[in-house]
Order: structure tokens, then sequence, then C-alpha cells
């Protein structure tokens, strides 16, 4: 899998370590287990996925993760990327809509000793009451920026998220806070289930 993550230009020894050492093979469903470390999506129920491992390590290094940053990371699934995270040094907190996603993830992740706090609830509108962040993820494809998470970021914060059409494919897009003025860049396409939301897509699609 890392020979896998270096050919798509994934850097940072950080964020390879950090891939290295969390078990993927703990965040996929038993029937999956033989393609834990091969790179692609797989189901963990609820019509939802755990994200390929390539886009994982390319959102956790887009987020420029350091020891202690406060970061959140929204729409848990499996709490792999989440786990992503905590193993880079910082303090996670995940947000996830489904009930019975979150809990399977909190289970997972405490057994792993993880420094990640999984709360259930809409991830579009962030956790105001434990912002600012330095870093915020999002794991599922937003249809603008959400502005209530930029709102979130610390100064100097970075916010990593899918923006872009549902199903057809979107573009990964991280917003950088400097100087108080927001600033993006696209960091390529990628494909990703819709987010849903109160400021997202409705459960309808
Ligand atoms: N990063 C996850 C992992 O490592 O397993 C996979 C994320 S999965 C592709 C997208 C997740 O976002 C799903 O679990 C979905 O339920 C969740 N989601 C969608 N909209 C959300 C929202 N508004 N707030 C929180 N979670 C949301």
């Amino acid at each position: 899998m890392l020979e896998r993550l270096r050919e798509g230009g994934v850097r940072d020894p950080r964020v390879l370590a950090a891939m290295a050492a969390v078990p993927r093979e703990a965040f996929v469903q038993p029937a999956d287990q033989l393609d834990a470390y091969v790179d692609r999506a797989l189901p963990i129920g609820h019509n939802q996925t755990i994200s390929q491992p390539l886009m994982v390590a390319i959102i956790v290094e887009a987020l420029e993760l350091r020891d202690g940053d406060h970061a959140l990371d929204v729409g848990t699934g499996s709490g792999y990327q989440a786990a992503v995270m905590a193993a880079c040094g910082a303090h996670v907190v995940s947000l996830e809509r489904i009930p019975e996603l979150a809990a399977g993830a909190a289970e997972r992740l405490g057994a792993l000793g993880l420094d990640v706090e999984v709360l259930t609830g809409d991830g579009s509108l962030g956790a105001p009451e434990r912002a600012p962040f330095d870093a915020i993820a999002v794991g599922a494809a937003a249809p603008r920026l959400p502005l209530a998470l930029a709102r979130q970021l610390r100064e100097g914060g970075r916010l990593v998220v899918p923006i872009g059409g549902g199903y057809q494919g979107e573009e990964l897009t991280r917003l950088r806070l400097t100087g108080g003025t927001w600033i993006t860049e696209s960091l390529g396409p990628c494909r990703f289930v819709p987010l849903i939301g109160a400021d997202a897509y409705d459960a309808t699609g």
C-alpha cells in the first residue's frame, strides 16, 4: 500500500508513517479483510464506504497536521481517516450523521487507543462548540464551500473538502485562512459520496 501511496504522489513522511501504523483491516468488514490494503473504497454498511487509502493519504497530507493540532473530521464512516489524522499527532473530533456508524467507529478507535472523540450530528455545520480548529477534513462531497466549516478555522488553519457534482465527480479543494483571508486551491479531481445536511445535499439527493 505504501508503494501505491508514493506512486500517487504522497511524500510527507509523517503521513506515510501514520498510514503504515493504522491497521486498515480493523476498519473494514470481515468479508473484505483480504482486500484491506487494496487501494479502493470498500462498503461499510448504510450505503457508505471507507475511503480509498490514496485519497485518505492525499487529504491528510493536505491538512499539514502538526503535533497537538486540534482537528475536525467530518464524515467519520468507519473511523479510518480520523485514525490516520490522530496517528499524525492531532487531537481529533469526528462527526458522523449515521448513529450506527458513529457507534461502530467510536468502539474501533477506542480499542486502538487513538485520540479521537466521535460525535453524532450534521457535520456540514461543523462543531461550533469545539471551534476553532487548526485543520478540518471532509470525507464526503459538498455541493459548495461549507461556510460554517470555513468560519471554524483558526488563523493559519486548513480545510480540505471535495466540492462539486455529487455522484458526477468533484474537485478536492483546500482552503487556508491566512491573515484573515481565505485562500482556496484545487488539489485535483476526486469522487465521494454526498455530504448530506443543512448546508449540503438533502437526504433525497
Ligand atoms: N473517512 C471515512 C472513513 O475513513 O471510513 C469514510 C467517509 S464516507 C466516504 C462518508 C461519510 O460521511 C459517511 O459515513 C456518511 O454517513 C457521512 N456523512 C455524510 N453527510 C454527513 C454530514 N452532514 N455530517 C456527518 N457525516 C456525514
